[in-house]
């Protein structure tokens, strides 16, 4: 696969990797393919994931919330956790949904509006994995529409009262920590709820067609009642949750060049070792046009991401800049997949090859964080000044 992915790097990008950039990139790529490629397909195909396993693991290798700092967490640059992103993509969306929701929402969340006692209780043990944390927004009824949320958290004395139901939450119901936003008197406010507090309980979605590697969740709060040092005290309102969608969607603009790469190298691969009409069928001109489209598709994505990255390095990065990350890459990983899908044949409808996993997989990636409409009319409002939301 290794000199797939070389002649996949046609302007050379690779080059451009500083020695510390590369031994991350290779050591975070010599994890996934030792410890997780070899069981992926067993894991999407069983819909079930070592998820706390897992987490502990990624822990020992530095990378849950590696872009914060302080708290045990490894205070790297943003393009690095980049890089990470995408080898773990590389494998499968879903393993790399475990880090970001762990990393970018549920600890970013602690980090930017916890209270010191908070970040100190928790930010640890997540770093480490030892403790895993979700973070609910999402609720049957309001998703694209965060403002239209049911949750409501009501005061009783000096204790909060929260109830209401979230929806399609990842890692859900092995989470330590809950990060849920609710409606209050005072606007939305964040709060913390720890797996075991009475009328708080979680249970898995099944018969998922995509994101099959990946624990999905529905949160129940049934009056909860948390003490007043369960609020996150620096979130109000609505840009809280939104700022931390920010984060996460930077690591999918990386992440989705990954399972892109990973798809279009086992495309490339397969073309020049399948024969038909006694060639093989990458010495085809259909062939060659697909393999051209979709390489120079893929380079078009890591500059994206790479341009992002320096954005956010420099700390430039707004939020128009990330839909257009996550609208471009995002389509682009989809088009090359399907694509790279037909390369295959019969064969690539199978687990075999991951290139159809990736394809469903990405569907959910299509609509998480934001649906592609939503940064579509992002962006339509960034270019004409004019809101198209409602
Ligand atoms: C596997 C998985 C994991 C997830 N993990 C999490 C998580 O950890 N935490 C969390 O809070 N959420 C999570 N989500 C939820 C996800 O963010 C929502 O599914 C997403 O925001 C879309 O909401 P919805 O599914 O309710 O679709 P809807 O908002 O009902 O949208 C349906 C369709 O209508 C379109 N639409 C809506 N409004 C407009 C408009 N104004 N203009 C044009 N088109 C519009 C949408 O783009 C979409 O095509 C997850 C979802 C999945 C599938």
């Amino acid at each position: 696969m290794s000199d797939a992915l070389d002649r996949l790097d046609l302007l050379d990008l690779d080059d451009d990797l500083d020695d510390e950039d590369r031994l991350l990139r290779d050591t975070v790529r010599k994890f996934a393919d030792d410890r997780l490629r070899p069981h992926i397909r067993q894991w999407f195909e069983d819909g079930e994931l070592p998820a706390r396993d897992l987490a502990r693991e990624f822990g020992e290798l530095g990378v849950l919330g590696m872009h914060l700092s302080g708290y045990g967490c490894q205070g790297a640059k943003p393009s690095q956790y980049g890089l990470v992103c995408a080898e773990i993509e590389a494998v499968d969306s879903g393993l790399r949904s475990l880090v970001s929701v762990q990393g970018s929402l549920a600890m970013y969340a602690i980090h930017a509006f916890g209270s010191e006692e908070q970040k100190q209780h928790w930010l640890p043990r997540m770093a480490t994995g030892e403790a895993v944390g979700c973070f609910g927004l999402t609720e049957p009824d309001s998703g694209s529409d965060p403002g239209s949320m049911r949750t409501r958290a009501r005061r009783d004395g000096t204790d909060w009262v929260l109830s209401g139901t979230k929806m399609w939450i990842t890692n859900g119901s092995i989470a330590d920590v809950a990060v849920v936003w609710a409606r209050t008197d005072d606007g939305v406010r964040g709060f913390l709820v720890e797996k075991g507090t009475p009328g708080y309980s979680a249970q898995d979605v099944h018969h998922k067609l995509s994101l099959r590697a990946s624990v999905t969740s529905e949160l129940i709060l049934d009056d909860v009642r948390l003490p007043e040092s369960a609020m996150l005290p620096a979130a109000r309102g609505l840009r809280g949750p939104l700022s931390c969608l920010t984060e996460a969607r930077f690591g999918i603009v990386w992440g989705v060049t990954g399972s892109a790469r990973d798809a279009l190298a086992s495309a490339l691969e397969y073309a020049g070792t399948r024969s038909q009409f006694g060639k093989p069928i990458a010495g085809f001109q259909l062939t060659q046009k697909k393999l051209a489209d979709l390489a120079v598709c893929l380079q078009q994505m890591q500059l994206t991401a790479r341009r992002l990255g320096e954005l956010k390095d420099s700390g430039r990065i707004a939020p128009h800049h990330v839909s257009f990350g996550k609208f471009a890459n995002v389509r682009g990983a989809l088009d090359i997949c399907r694509e790279a899908r037909s390369i295959l044949g019969g064969s690539g409808i199978t687990t075999e090859y991951p290139v159809l996993r990736h394809a469903v997989n990405l569907e959910t990636v299509y609509t998480y964080e934001g649906t592609h409409e939503v940064h579509t009319l992002v962006l339509g409002q960034q270019l004409t000044g004019l809101d198209a939301f409602r």
